[in-house]
């Protein structure tokens, strides 16, 4: 095998999500919605099955179907604030997962650089170590014991933050609303990364998988609008989630064509296009949800508001049990400290796991209940930083998170 590959054998996905299946535990790890997803995206995607046509069966452009990324650039302009080229500034790929590696791909080179956010989505590190550069992390802190109850109290430190920057620095990885923290970052927050990215002459990978998902008033800001970052900017993101179709695995990577451009020789000589159906599927759905914005029937306002229920919910849930969740402001996921719970994990001390991946299996196969370890967001010198939180996942239906309550009552 290549040594390209020695060390990033081990995934948390694969591994907690086949445990949850063997223990057919009440599943909060794995982040999905066990719901459906709205009946205009299945309803597309089902129109287009019906059709019998070339055009939809084959091969569409390699770089993106046409129709969705002409669609995509009448949405996403005046989000972006520029004329986006439907044409040169998208990419199309498998997932948000084949956005990120082809940015990273593409611009990566030896011993670049590359300052991570922790928490961080964990594909970012073997991303980096893949293509021959160095990860550098840096974690969001709670400002004080006070703020630290809530994602927007977890901050960077500006003088941290420009530490970690110098003439290797290649990029920066970042991700609003953030998984696992549900971190919303502030116009100022980005302004802040954005200054730097400007003054070390690096691009900034942003990735906004879960831009429609925001709660209360927060409001989602795309760093590639803020003055000088459209250039140097490229964001991702994903049609799983803004339609709540992981399965689909659709996602793209949009940005200025002289970086786009480089995206699409990787994607060109790797994948070369991805499923006509689903992006066709995709355009419609898009479609129609332009003619709703704004409107009460918009998805993009039905879900958040869904999730948000879902996440006061899970946070009843989780304090009645006595343990401290952090409370998120957008996304599928929250935190909480769970140090106290007594639970006896000696058994599996040798294993060499964090803490909380012994307490994780140990959740999974007594209590039936799978939930994500958030050390798998850390790299190994900060995973002392959360090793007594783990991670829930409330995109799940009602009766799911009820399930939940009923374990955990039934525990106590
Ligand atoms: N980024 C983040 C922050 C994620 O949580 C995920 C998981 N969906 C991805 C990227 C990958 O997205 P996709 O499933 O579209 O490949
Ligand atoms: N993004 C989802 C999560 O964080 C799924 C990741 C995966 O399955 N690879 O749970």
């Amino acid at each position: 095998p290549s040594k390209r590959y020695d060390g990033v054998d081990r995934n948390v996905w694969i591994e907690f999500t086949t445990l949850a299946a063997e223990c057919k535990a009440v599943n909060l790890g794995q982040g999905f919605p066990d719901f459906s997803p709205p009946e205009h995206i299945k309803q597309a995607l089902a129109d287009v099955a019906a059709v019998d046509s070339v055009a939809t069966y084959q091969y569409t452009r390699g770089v993106g179907h046409p129709r969705l990324v002409k669609t995509m650039s009448k949405l996403f302009s005046p989000l972006f604030g520029i004329e986006i080229d439907a044409l040169k500034d998208i990419l199309i790929t498998i997932g948000g997962y084949g956005a990120l590696y082809a940015s990273i791909s593409a611009f990566i080179e030896h011993e670049d650089e590359v300052i991570i956010v922790e928490p961080f989505f964990d594909c970012y590190e073997p991303m980096v170590k893949i293509a021959g550069g160095i990860p550098k992390f840096i974690p969001l802190k709670p400002k004080s014991k006070e703020s630290a109850g809530t994602s927007a109290g977890w901050t960077l430190d500006r003088d941290e933050l420009e530490k970690m920057f110098n003439k290797n620095t290649k990029a920066i990885i970042i991700n609003t609303p953030n998984n696992p923290l549900g971190k919303v970052y502030s116009r100022e927050e980005l302004e802040l990364i954005a200054e730097m990215c400007i003054k070390y002459d690096c691009l900034c990978i942003s990735d906004e998988v879960y831009e429609w998902l925001l709660f209360e008033d927060n409001k989602h800001v795309r760093i590639a609008s803020l003055p000088g970052m459209w250039d140097r900017t490229l964001t991702i993101g994903s049609a799983g989630k803004t339609f709540s179709v992981t399965g689909w695995k659709l996602g793209w990577a949009i940005g200025p064509s002289q970086l786009i451009k480089h995206l699409q020789t990787v994607w060109q000589n790797s994948v070369y296009t991805c499923p006509t159906p689903l992006q066709e599927a995709v355009a419609r759905g898009f479609e129609t949800e332009m003619s709703r914005m704004g409107t009460d029937e918009s998805y993009f306002k039905i879900l958040p508001e869904q999730l948000q229920a879902k996440r006061d919910r899970m946070v009843q849930v989780l304090k009645d049990f006595g343990l401290k969740p952090i409370i998120p402001q957008g996304g599928y996921f929250l935190i909480a400290d769970i140090s106290s719970l007594n639970v006896d994990l000696s058994d599996s001390k040798d294993s060499g796991d964090a803490w909380d991946y012994r307490l994780v299996k140990w959740l999974t196969r007594n209590k039936k209940l799978a939930t994500i370890p958030t050390t798998a967001f850390y790299c190994k010198e900060h995973r002392h930083l959360t090793e007594k939180y783990i991670r829930f996942c409330f995109c799940k239906e009602d009766e799911t998170i009820e399930k939940m309550e009923k374990i955990l009552k039934e525990w106590s």
